[in-house]
C-alpha cells in the first residue's frame, strides 16, 4: 500500500532490537484518513470471506481494526490486557508475549461479545514473531469461531511469526512488509 510506505519512510523510525517506531501515525498520534484507507483495504482483501467481527488487541490495533468494522458494517472488539487476571468463567483468555515490552499479558474477550457462528477477522498493528495473533487464534479455538485469517498493517517479514502463520494455512494479509530494518533505512518487500 503506497500511501502507509511513504509514511513509514517519513516518520518511521528504526529503534534499537529491531522495533520500527511509528508514532506520528499509528501509536500514539494516529492518522485518521490512513486508517480510513487501511480499514477500506482490508475490507476489500476479506471481502468474499463472510466476515461477522473485527477482533484486535488494545491499544495498537484498535484504530485500524475500527475503520476495517466501518468498512465491513460488522462490530469490533478488542481484546484487554492484563497484567494478571484470574481466570474467570465470563472471558476467554489467552497469554501473550510482548514483543516490544519483553513481558507476558494476559488476553481477554468477554464471552458476551462472542457468538459460536462468527467468523473473525484479526487486526493488528504489527506482526513480529506472531505471538498477539496466536494469543486471538487460541481465543477462537477455546469459542469455538473461525478465523477468516489475520489483517496485518505492518509485517516485518525478517521474523518469524508471519511465516509460521501461512505455514499453517491462515491467511495473512500485510499491507507493508519489511524485509530489513537498521540505521541506514528500512527496506520493503516490493523495492
Ligand atoms: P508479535 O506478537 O507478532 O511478536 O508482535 C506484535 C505486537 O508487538 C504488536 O501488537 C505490536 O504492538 C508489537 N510490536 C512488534 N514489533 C513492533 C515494532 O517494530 N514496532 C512497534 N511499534 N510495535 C511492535
Amino acid at each position: 500500500m503506497q500511501e502507509l510506505h511513504d509514511k513509514i519512510r517519513e516518520f518511521g523510525t528504526v529503534l534499537p532490537g529491531d522495533v520500527l517506531k511509528v508514532d506520528a501515525f499509528l501509536n500514539h498520534q494516529v492518522d485518521p484518513e490512513l486508517m480510513l484507507h487501511i480499514g477500506e483495504e482490508f475490507a476489500k482483501l476479506f471481502k468474499d470471506e463472510g466476515v461477522t467481527k473485527v477482533w484486535t488487541v488494545e491499544s495498537s490495533g484498535i484504530a485500524p481494526a475500527v475503520m476495517t468494522g466501518l468498512a465491513m458494517h460488522v462490530p469490533v472488539i478488542f481484546a484487554r490486557k492484563h497484567k494478571s487476571l484470574t481466570l474467570n468463567d465470563n472471558m476467554y483468555v489467552a497469554d501473550v508475549y510482548s514483543y516490544t515490552k519483553k513481558t507476558n499479558n494476559r488476553i481477554s474477550i468477554s464471552r458476551k461479545y462472542v457468538d459460536k457462528n462468527d467468523k473473525v477477522l484479526l487486526i493488528d498493528d504489527f506482526l513480529a514473531n506472531g505471538q498477539a495473533v496466536e494469543g486471538m487464534m487460541e481465543i477462537a479455538d477455546q469459542a469455538g469461531v473461525e478465523v477468516a485469517g489475520a489483517g496485518i498493517v505492518i509485517e516485518k517479514s525478517f521474523q518469524p511469526g508471519g511465516k509460521e502463520l501461512r505455514d499453517r494455512g491462515i491467511r495473512v494479509e500485510s499491507l507493508a512488509k519489511i524485509k530489513s530494518l537498521s540505521e541506514n533505512g528500512i527496506e520493503f518487500e516490493e523495492d
